[in-house]
């Protein structure tokens, strides 16, 4: 039997909860794709997981489930999935529910295949296919040896279900005798102003090169060499949030504009930082390096804007524009302005 961790924070699932819950629906025959929601005054997300196609919910509505505390969570799964008798149970690759998995994956004593982009049944088993080596390879492989399989499913590789709220579905209430926590959440901060890369189809990303525009001259009270060039980064990124606006993207940056201080980690993307897979992906600005290029090679579509002509990223790009991003963006965001009537 399959089951489908429903990812969430305080109630609000990613879309990458539906999408595992979309790659579940690929292997069950009749009525038997099942959700796991965990959390406290949780029960209308349960009716979303039937909404978006679980058949049934299999629902732990705990106070002391409220926030998400991973040795709690890990613990409460783990019974669940044991009373269930599931051989296969797939999470988002959330970091939430990755960390949830691998802590599940203990208590069970059981592998883990993270990061799923391609998933088979064979002989009863999942077979999966996900990237290694920072993107470079494409491994396939399946755990014969224990039981449950446990899966991470990677953002964006499987279509999210639409919500049909007609839907109905049976939501099984499952008390847990759940071990005391060792931690306490005493809040929360926002970082990043909520960007959400992971479920962006489009996103525009900014490198070191958004701050090289010798000719823009900073205001005159910026005197330190540092200030000046945080302050032309920070234009820089306008002229990327700008085009970001027009297309309805999410803003990206390499590490490299995240270390200088452009930008908040909430937007790095690469191996420390964010791994998407949009439909389109346009660089400006960065060179790809392979750590870069770990986190968007999956991308369906790549352009790339660069000044230098050999920069890496060119040859993973399907679109190469070579010239200064300071011209280039303003032109294609008037031009795409027109083109889309914003
Ligand atoms: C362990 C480890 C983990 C890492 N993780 C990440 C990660 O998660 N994400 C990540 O991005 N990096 C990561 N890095 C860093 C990575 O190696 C690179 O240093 C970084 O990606 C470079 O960022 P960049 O392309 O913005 O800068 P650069 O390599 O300096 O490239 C800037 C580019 O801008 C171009 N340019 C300059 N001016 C203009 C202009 N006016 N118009 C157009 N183009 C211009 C240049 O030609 C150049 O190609 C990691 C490194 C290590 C060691």
């Amino acid at each position: 039997m399959l089951l489908v961790y429903i990812d969430h924070f305080g109630g609000k699932p990613p879309v990458a909860a539906w999408e595992a819950l979309g790659a579940g629906s690929l292997f069950v025959t009749g009525s038997d794709l099942k959700a796991v929601v965990m959390g406290s005054g949780v029960e209308a997300l349960a009716g979303e997981a039937i909404a978006h196609g679980a058949h049934s919910v299999l629902l732990a509505d705990d106070d002391r489930l409220k926030e998400f505390r991973p040795e709690v969570y890990a613990d409460g799964l783990s019974q669940i999935i044991r009373q269930s008798g599931a051989d296969i149970v797939l999470f988002p690759t959330t970091s939430r529910a990755r960390e949830l998995a691998a802590l599940v994956a203990v208590d069970l004593d059981t592998g883990i295949t993270p990061d799923a982009i391609q998933l088979v049944r064979q002989n009863g088993a999942i077979v999966a296919t996900r990237p290694i080596y920072a993107g470079k390879l494409l491994t396939t492989e399946v755990n014969l040896a224990r039981r449950p399989q446990l899966l991470t499913v990677r953002g964006r590789s499987f279509p999210a279900p639409d919500s049909d709220p007609t839907r109905s579905g049976e939501i099984a209430r499952i008390e847990l005798g759940l071990a005391q926590p060792r931690t306490e959440v005493l809040g929360y901060k926002q970082s990043g102003g909520g960007v959400s890369l992971s479920d962006a189809a489009i996103i525009v990303s900014g490198g070191r090169g958004v701050a090289n525009n010798p000719a823009l001259h900073p205001p005159p009270e910026l005197t330190n060499e540092k200030e000046q060039e945080i302050w032309r980064a920070r234009e820089g990124f306008k002229l990327v949030g700008e085009l970001a606006g027009v297309l309805g993207a999410a803003v990206g940056a390499s590490r490299a504009a995240v270390d200088a201080g452009y930008i908040p980690y909430a937007h790095q993307v690469g191996q420390t930082g964010k791994v998407v897979s949009p439909d389109l992906y346009i660089a400006c600005g960065i060179s790809g390096a392979i750590q870069h290029l770990a986190g968007m090679r999956t991308a369906k579509t790549i352009v790339a804007i660069n000044k230098d002509a050999d920069a890496p990223i060119f040859k993973l790009a399907r679109f190469g524009v070579v010239g200064d991003l300071h011209q280039i963006l303003p032109a294609l965001t008037s031009a795409l302005r027109q083109r889309l009537g914003k």
